[in-house]
């Protein structure tokens, strides 16, 4: 499961200053996954992979260190209505998120996605959004 963090540089608990996820890792015994982070000077944001079965154990602890914790559930969200199957989405994906089924229809597998926007921009009917 995907979760996205998002923490201030301000705050206390601190995770680009402070080991959090190395302090998660070592405290849960979970393996974490970090897949992004943009971190500046004032905030920071970060998406990390866990396995399903430990995500309520790791969010827990993330937030009691101060981190607000969002389930990624459906990163990208696609509009039936909107959607083509054109495939444009297929070839700009790094991850390999969108593909065609048996009836060259679009298929998302979502829980692949890492937030990196070019599908967004790529869609030429503007289809596709993230979530949240
Ligand atoms: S790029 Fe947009 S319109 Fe084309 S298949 Fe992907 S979601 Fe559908
Ligand atoms: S945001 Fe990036 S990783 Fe996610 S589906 Fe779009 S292109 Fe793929």
């Amino acid at each position: 499961m995907k979760l996205l963090l998002a923490f201030s540089r301000r705050g206390q608990h601190d995770p680009g200053r402070e080991p959090v996820i190395a302090r998660v890792v070592k405290e849960t015994g979970v393996l974490v996954n970090v897949e992004k982070a943009n971190i500046d000077s004032m905030a920071g944001e970060m998406l990390i992979d866990v396995p399903d079965a430990d995500a309520a154990l790791v969010r827990q602890r993330l937030e009691e260190m101060g981190v607000t914790v969002r389930v990624m559930e459906n990163a990208i969200a696609r509009d039936e209505a909107e959607c083509v199957d054109c495939g444009a989405c297929i070839s700009v994906c790094p991850q390999e998120v969108f593909s065609f089924d048996e009836e060259w229809r679009i298929r998302v597998s979502s829980e692949r996605c890492v937030l990196c926007g070019k599908c967004i921009q790529a869609c030429p009917h503007g289809a596709l959004s993230q979530q949240g």
